[in-house]
């Protein structure tokens, strides 16, 4: 078996040839970056990126093709509203980070209804009252947006993993909630119909030999899926830009929205009337703040030399770095706090603060860790780890001191490509049932614990990096 595999993330889309032995063979990537006119506001142009997403897809098959089947991943929550009878983009797409709807959000927490500003709920809202509600529209994330374009506008589909994150969906994941649907004045006639994870939808007309697109996952859940998360208990973090920690539990949380540790309820997969749910944990910033070692304090040459430079001290020598760029996520969800450096005596120096920052993002990893045990009610024994991070060894030797645990590092870069693959081979029996997936991990490295990270000390760092501007930190969404 051959799959094509189609993953339009944040910052740019893949388009890849998985085999049936869990090897990526043929990849092409184009970075791809939304449009920020505005401090808050997050654009995506859906023509292009289709265009992108459609163009990379036939370049892999004109090279590793033909193929038997096509998954698609994606961003979540990211909002398109297109006409149905053109096939048109209505106004610009809205990306997940989009914060233009702040305000709504809040009038609905103040009616007592819970909708994030990156979920779709509000965005689909504001899209919409920007046009005549007359027309035939139809709104999608944008995996519907990419297998719309795949079937030449015959299926108007989603997965239930993206459903359940655009805040548009009964708490229990089972179908669209009309009371939500009634308060924002969204038709229901826009809306796609969910549909499985796994299981053949339409054929991929636009493509040479109209394959069956069989898989569709939200990124994070395919990344899950991509390293074997498959059974209760097991967990992945990616450390990309930000962070995200997911865990494969089973039977859906106890909490809707948030639970107390500061995690998400998702879905991670359904098969039928198999719906398994999990926990995500997010960190606002992860490579992010290496970026900033090398962009702006110019102290080191490039992300894969922090290593070297933080290997060139055995401990920071009391300087400890918050990584709050952006605030802290998880558990904490302080949108005022800031990142803060501490401990610096006159000796810190390149080092230190590099290797400071590295094991900041680390005990942030711990963080999210601890608090999708408590909000799972799980025992995460080891941790599998993705993500242009995990190629630093200093990073991944911390994570596992801060968490106490083995770290098992991915054998791909792409799991999340990965997992989209095994998702529709599994509709067309390549895999024959989940226990394959799981019996199809084989990291490419484990770090066991050498030392222990002090947590009582970091948790007094992240107490003093917190609520520096009250009016951010009073926001709770
Ligand atoms: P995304 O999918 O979010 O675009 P990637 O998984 O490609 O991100 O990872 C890119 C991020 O990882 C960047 O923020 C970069 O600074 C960081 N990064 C990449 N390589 C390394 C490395 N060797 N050490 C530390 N950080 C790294």
């Amino acid at each position: 078996m051959t799959a094509l595999v189609i993953d339009v993330g944040t910052s740019g889309v893949r388009a890849a040839v998985v085999r049936d032995d869990a090897s990526v063979a043929v990849v092409q990537h184009q970075p791809l970056l939304p449009n920020t006119p505005f401090p808050g506001l997050v654009e995506i142009d859906a023509v292009e990126l289709g265009r992108v997403a459609l163009d990379l897809a036939r370049r892999v098959l004109a090279e590793g093709g033909p193929v038997d089947v096509v998954g698609v991943t994606n961003q979540r929550a990211s909002t398109i509203v297109w006409d149905r009878a053109t096939g048109e983009p209505i106004g610009p797409g809205l990306g997940w980070q989009d914060l233009r709807t702040i305000g709504e959000c809040l009038t609905l927490q103040a009616e007592g209804i819970r909708v994030a500003p990156n979920a779709s709920a509000t965005k689909l809202a504001n899209l919409l009252d920007q046009t005549d509600r007359t027309r035939d529209l139809c709104f999608g994330t944008i995996d519907t947006w990419i297998v719309w374009l795949l079937t030449e506008g015959a299926v108007h589909v989603t997965d239930l993993s993206n459903a359940a994150v655009t805040g548009l969906v009964t708490s229990d994941g089972s179908a669209w909630s009309e009371p939500i649907l009634e308060r924002l004045n969204i038709p229901p006639s826009v809306l796609p119909a969910i549909v499985d994870s796994t299981g053949i939808v339409g054929a991929a007309t636009a493509l040479q030999g109209a394959p069956p697109i069989a898989g569709i996952a939200g990124d994070q859940q395919a990344s899950l899926i991509g390293q074997s998360c498959v059974r209760p208990g097991l967990a992945k973090a990616t450390f990309g830009t930000g962070g995200m920690l997911d865990v494969c539990l089973g039977p859906r949380p106890a909490f809707a929205v948030r639970g107390d540790g500061g995690c998400f309820p998702i879905v991670c997969w359904k098969r039928g009337a198999d719906v398994v749910w999990g926990v995500e944990a997010v960190m606002l910033t992860a490579g992010s703040n290496v970026e900033w070692l090398r962009d702006d304090l110019g102290i080191i040459e490039s992300a894969e030399a922090s290593d070297a430079v933080a290997a060139q001290c055995a401990d920071t020598e009391g300087v400890v770095y918050v990584p709050a760029l952006l605030g802290l996520g998880t558990p904490h969800w302080d949108h005022g706090a800031r990142a803060t450096l501490l401990g610096l005596t006159r000796g810190s120096g390149r080092p230190q603060i590099v290797r400071a920052v590295l094991e900041g993002i680390a005990q942030r990893g711990a963080d999210l860790l601890e608090a999708a045990e408590a909000d799972g009610r799980a025992a995460i024994a080891s941790l599998r780890v993705d993500g242009g991070m995990t190629a630093n060894a200093t990073f991944v030797q911390s994570l596992a001191d801060a968490t106490q645990r083995p770290i098992e590092v991915a054998p791909v870069t792409e799991a999340t490509t990965l997992g989209a693959a095994y998702l529709a081979g599994l509709a067309i029996g390549t895999w024959a049932g989940w226990d394959d997936i799981a019996a199809a991990w084989a990291p490419r490295a484990v770090v066991e614990p050498a030392r222990v990270l002090d947590r009582d000390r970091w948790a007094e760092a992240k107490r003093r990096a917190g609520g520096w501007y009250p009016e951010l930190s009073a926001l709770d969404f």
